[in-house]
């Protein structure tokens, strides 16, 4: 990403773009926004090592909570962030759970709606892993509208995106939601 971007936003902003403490921000700016938005080039169904090994007999639900998220919403390119708490009923197939925190990182570091990120994890885990059911939440504020607009502080949206047994039996859904629990402060 160009730095030059930056250059001109801040030109276009800031009454002295030019002073000294501003000088490097545009390749700053344009080295972080390589970062948010590096999950491009990151293929998710790569990242699911799966493990058929100790897989055998399991077959209730795991549930991992407060995975952190931090993304930029694709209307305002505002940031939006929150924690992501995600589970599945294996079906011979299991994943090492810190691969489920690379998976929202690959979702969130770009440009995005909370929804979208919700859904292309579960499909990603659905379309992988085959599982009996894979349920999403995700719990975010975001920037775009606490800031600016209504400016709503400290107000939360939770969409989730459900697949298989956890969005078709009633017991495993409920199952699912009483223990996909946010512990942690957003
Ligand atoms: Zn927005």
């Amino acid at each position: 990403m160009p730095s030059k971007i930056f250059q001109a936003l801040i030109g276009h902003v800031a009454p002295d773009p030019n002073r000294d403490g501003m000088k490097e921000t545009p390749d700053r700016a344009a080295e972080a926004w390589r970062f948010w938005c590096s999950g491009y080039t990151v293929d998710g169904a790569a990242l699911l090592k799966t493990f058929e090994d100790g897989a055998e007999g399991v077959d209730q639900l795991v549930v991992m909570c407060d995975i952190p998220m931090y993304s930029h919403c694709e209307h305002h390119l505002a940031p939006f962030f929150g924690r992501v708490c995600i589970g599945y009923i294996p079906s011979g197939r299991i994943v090492g759970l810190s691969k489920m925190n690379r998976l929202v990182e690959c979702f969130s570091r770009r440009l995005q709606t909370q929804e979208r990120i919700s859904n292309q994890i579960a499909d990603c885990m659905n379309d992988t892993l085959k599982p009996a059911g894979v349920g999403v939440i995700i719990k975010a504020r975001h920037m775009c509208v606490e800031s600016r607009g209504v400016r709503h502080q400290g107000s939360t949206t939770t969409p989730s995106a459900l697949r298989g047994v956890l969005r078709d039996e009633p017991d495993a859904r409920a199952e699912f939601f009483s223990l996909a629990k946010f512990e942690a402060q957003i």
